[in-house]
């Protein structure tokens, strides 16, 4: 049924000319230098990069960035937790011990104990770092 909309002659129209598309590949180099942005950053604990430097947290020893879940884990080896109990981020630089009444009711829990992880003062340079490349794309 699709015969009536074939066109016989189009491959003999198109072969006869040189394929000049040039513009195709132009596009490529724009996104490898938008990669580039970001120095790249190690985490200490895995030693694996660490691609989103915006969710990164400081390592309390070096100043340094780590994964978020690094030192999520670096601290749960260290906290003794007990039953019904949880880290948790809570912002700033900040994680809390918060325990659950109900395991499976989330929204309800009390914080038990702050964790200061980074410190409040410090300015870590890969923060800026951040801040400085989003103002310059605005
Ligand atoms: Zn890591």
């Amino acid at each position: 049924m699709d015969r009536k909309h074939s066109y016989p002659n189009k491959n003999k129209w198109y072969s006869g000319k040189n394929n000049s598309h040039k513009n195709f590949n132009q596009n490529k180099n724009e996104e490898t230098q938008l990669k580039t942005v970001f120095e790249t950053h190690i985490c200490e604990y895995c030693n694996q990069p660490i691609e989103e430097l915006a969710s990164a947290i400081a390592n309390k020893d070096t100043g340094n960035p780590a994964h978020f879940d690094c030192v999520l884990s670096k601290i749960n080896e260290t906290e003794k937790l007990a039953d019904n109990e949880k880290i948790t981020y809570i912002g700033q630089g900040r994680f809390a011990v918060v325990f659950f009444e109900n395991p499976h009711d989330l929204r309800h829990f009390t914080i038990k104990r702050v964790i200061e992880w980074e410190k409040r003062e410090a300015t870590y340079e890969w923060r800026s770092e951040i801040a400085n490349t989003y103002s310059q794309v605005k």
